[in-house]
């Protein structure tokens, strides 16, 4: 993909960017379902194998679909380079492993998504790598505390999920720096439209590309991008370890990627009716959104995100027991265990996702008995609200 793709607009890379045409110049790029590709000659493979040619050589390392959506992902995060991978998880995986090694020191916010705590506080320490964790509370003086001679990454979601806590990426880009640390932000929650954290002096940014990228909740998918030289640690280990994107997926992925800038523009505004509508509702406690000036760290989301995102929380008033009644009540928005869909999701993770870990962790991540998530999709937002304000009267 030529240099001159990436001359324009976010919005418009995001649409234009697309591999070359062939001989059938088709306008939508064609599915390479292939796993590997073939060469003219012997030296021609000899050479491409001893990395003189950009050719692609097998899926597991590179594949025009592929390399489509990853070209899209760095125009639009303004990276230098990235690498795809099968789901988010995979993703962060990655970052962690062909990072870190024994010995070093990895320093994550808490409120982290719950598959991440999982590798970090089950795998990692198995590897020898040493963890801990900050609040997204704390003072920029106290992460820098934290801070060890083995320290090597800083890991941060912003927004978090589910509990939307949000950070100065500046600042923490700046700790990282001083201290020769790699800053790694999972910029899930807001997408690269609402939000990129390169600009803020991260080095890497990871995506769960399954939730805002797809957007419609079809298929699983993961990137990093990011600097040039940690991307091809990166690569050189996914190469070998087999995390890659399928092609099938990368195809969806990267058409997805197409309306993104207009599906953001469309969860945010929902999202911040529904969560100023609700924000009075005599059956919550409260309603977070990033942008509602109510949210501890309004103001660093308005410096730092041009939208609040398609995530809206609110507290019930009964806890535990109110949360699997209003769920029960629900008739519009699906339960199911994913975000980021063009159809509205409500989800309860006291009684489903971290039902597992027991009051007084869930407590410390942010995970009151009463929370209850809402993925704000496409629907009409009037019919969105409807749903929910008549759930929460017939479930008080
Ligand atoms: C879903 C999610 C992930 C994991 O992504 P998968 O595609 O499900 O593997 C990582 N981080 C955040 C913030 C997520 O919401």
């Amino acid at each position: 993909m030529s240099q001159e793709r990436n001359q324009y607009q976010p919005d418009t890379n995001a649409v234009r960017i697309s591999i070359p045409k062939t001989d059938q110049m088709e306008h939508s790029s064609p599915m390479f379902l292939t796993s590997s590709f073939c060469f003219d000659n012997a030296e021609e493979m000899r050479a491409t194998f001893a990395d003189e040619t950009d050719f692609n050589i097998y899926s597991r390392f590179s594949n025009p679909n592929v390399d489509e959506f990853v070209e899209k992902m760095c125009a639009l995060e303004g990276a230098e380079a990235g690498f795809a991978t099968a789901s988010g998880m995979s993703a962060v995986f990655a970052g962690f492993m062909s990072l870190l090694k024994t010995g070093d020191h990895l320093l994550s916010a808490r409120a982290i998504f719950g598959s991440t705590h999982t590798v970090i506080t089950k795998f990692l320490p198995k590897w020898g790598i040493e963890t801990s964790y900050f609040d997204m509370t704390d003072t920029a003086a106290g992460i820098e505390a934290m801070i060890k001679p083995n320290t090597r990454m800083i890991f941060v979601e912003t927004p978090s999920n589910p509990g939307l806590e949000i950070i100065d990426l500046q600042l923490l880009a700046d700790i990282a720096h001083k201290h020769n640390v790699i800053l790694n932000v999972d910029n899930c929650f807001a997408s690269p439209v609402l939000q990129r954290p390169i600009a803020y002096g991260a080095d890497l940014v990871t995506h769960s590309a399954t939730k805002w990228i797809d957007g419609q909740g079809r298929v699983l998918g993961g990137v990093v991008v990011g600097k040039k030289e940690l991307i091809k640690e990166i690569y050189t280990f996914c190469r070998s370890t087999g995390p890659a994107m399928s092609p099938f997926n990368a195809w969806v992925l990267s058409k997805s990627l197409e309306t993104l800038y207009v599906r953001m523009e469309r969860h945010s505004a929902s999202a911040l009716t529904l969560a100023t509508a609700l924000e009075n509702n005599p059956h919550l406690l409260s309603v977070k959104y990033p942008f509602l000036p109510s949210h501890p760290q309004y103001n660093i989301a308005k410096k730092q995100m041009s939208g609040g995102g398609g995530i809206v929380c609110f507290e019930l008033k009964g806890g535990l027991q109110q949360g699997v009644r209003f769920l029960n009540s629900l008739k519009l928005l699906s339960l199911t265990a994913n975000l980021g869909d063009s159809r509205s999701i409500a989800s309860h993770p006291a009684s489903t996702t971290h039902a597992k870990l027991s009051e007084q962790e869930r407590e410390i991540s942010g995970i009151t008995p009463g929370l209850i998530r809402i993925s704000v999709g496409l629907e009409n937002v009037k019919d969105i609200l409807e749903d929910i304000q008549q759930a929460l009267d017939a479930s008080k």
